[in-house]
């Protein structure tokens, strides 16, 4: 069920003296737009934001959130080292707990040995998730959910760009199991780590799909992109704007790794990495600091490498070690 009882957030507006909101709703929940905005707009001066955004990172352009007093994001969960610029009220909303699991099919745990068990969930999951963690300590397995960064509010909690609870737990688990639907999470989880990782999809009948091959797939294509880089002569090296997403001393510390190499950059701002801006520059290369996910998900958009920061790193001044490091991101500058 979805939660969408305004009260609270009116509430929230009031005492922190807010008169104009900006309303950021997801695809899915944006059906419910007219009766939250009429509800709100019967005591606030309310303007909804039509376009897409990314999570919790994203609160829209300077233009945006630079002219209400606060901002209402729904179905994320705040950031917590991220400085917002203005109030911004997160409505979470959690998929109903199901007993879906319970009787599923283990046996490719017990096929691999594995008996400690990591257990981590995209936030629509998080009450699923302590179910199901308590389902298999009834199985006999020792499950735990990692502890968190700073970057994220939750045990076991994971972003596409942070996967600080693996961590936590990668010397002691066997593997972990992401309850999540698609394969973002799921990608973003296995590339993080050498430990196998599994999705129990949500949106399906409850089945452990194991991410290695898929993984395996995306890092060979990844090795290649970084390949191709070698031969570039000319950078650009993107800060992306959004509040949640801003490196700026990650961008120049790689500007100034590009100089050291003898090669040209330049450095550029982008809100949305639009793959004609970086043709039209003549780029031979882009380092994309924002989300980490344009490169290493969306790189089929661009006709040139665009790598992370870390891959980059990886490629020019051999960090790793041949061994792949996913670009995570801790924390961001203040903007
Ligand atoms: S930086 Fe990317 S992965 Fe991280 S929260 Fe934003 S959109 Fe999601």
């Amino acid at each position: 069920m979805v939660y969408l009882d305004p009260e609270p957030t009116i509430n929230r507006l009031k005492e922190i003296g807010a008169k104009r909101i900006l309303l950021q709703l997801p695809d899915g929940l944006k059906p419910h737009v007219f009766s939250y905005f009429e509800r709100l707009s019967k005591e606030f001066s309310v303007i909804v934001s039509s376009s897409g955004f990314y999570g919790a990172c994203d609160t829209g352009t300077r233009d945006e959130y630079g002219n209400v007093d606060a901002v209402i994001q729904m179905g994320h969960t705040i950031i917590p080292n991220v400085n917002y610029k203005v109030p911004v009220i997160f409505e979470e909303y959690t998929y109903p707990v199901t007993d879906n699991f319970v009787g599923m099919d283990l046996s490719a745990l017990e096929k691999a040995g594995y008996r400690k068990i990591g257990v981590l969930y995209s936030i629509q999951y998080r009450e699923g998730a302590v179910k199901f963690l308590e389902y298999l300590q009834e199985k006999g397995y020792e499950a735990r959910m990692g502890k968190n960064d700073g970057r994220l509010k939750y045990q076991g909690q994971v972003l596409g760009c942070n996967y600080s609870p693996i961590h936590d737990l990668d010397t002691w688990a066997d593997c972990h199991i992401i309850l999540s639907t698609g394969t973002f999470h799921s990608m973003g989880a296995q590339l993080s780590t050498e430990k196998e990782v599994f999705i129990l999809e949500m949106s399906e009948k409850s089945e452990l799909h194991s991410m290695r091959e898929e993984a395996d797939r995306r890092i060979r294509k990844r090795f290649a992109n970084m390949a191709r880089a070698l031969e570039a002569g000319k950078f650009v090296v993107v800060v992306d704007t959004k509040v949640g997403q801003y490196r700026m001393k990650l961008a120049e510390k790689i500007m100034d790794e590009i100089r050291n190499i003898g090669k040209s950059a330049i450095l550029a701002y982008a809100n949305e990495s639009n793959p004609v801006d970086f043709q039209n520059m003549m780029a031979e290369c882009i380092i994309f600091t924002g989300c980490p996910r344009v490169a290493t998900d969306d790189f089929e958009k661009y006709n040139v490498p665009i790598l992370t920061a870390q891959e980059f790193l990886m490629i020019f001044k051999k960090k790793g070690n041949g061994k792949y490091i996913f670009d995570e991101i801790v924390n961001v500058d203040s903007q």
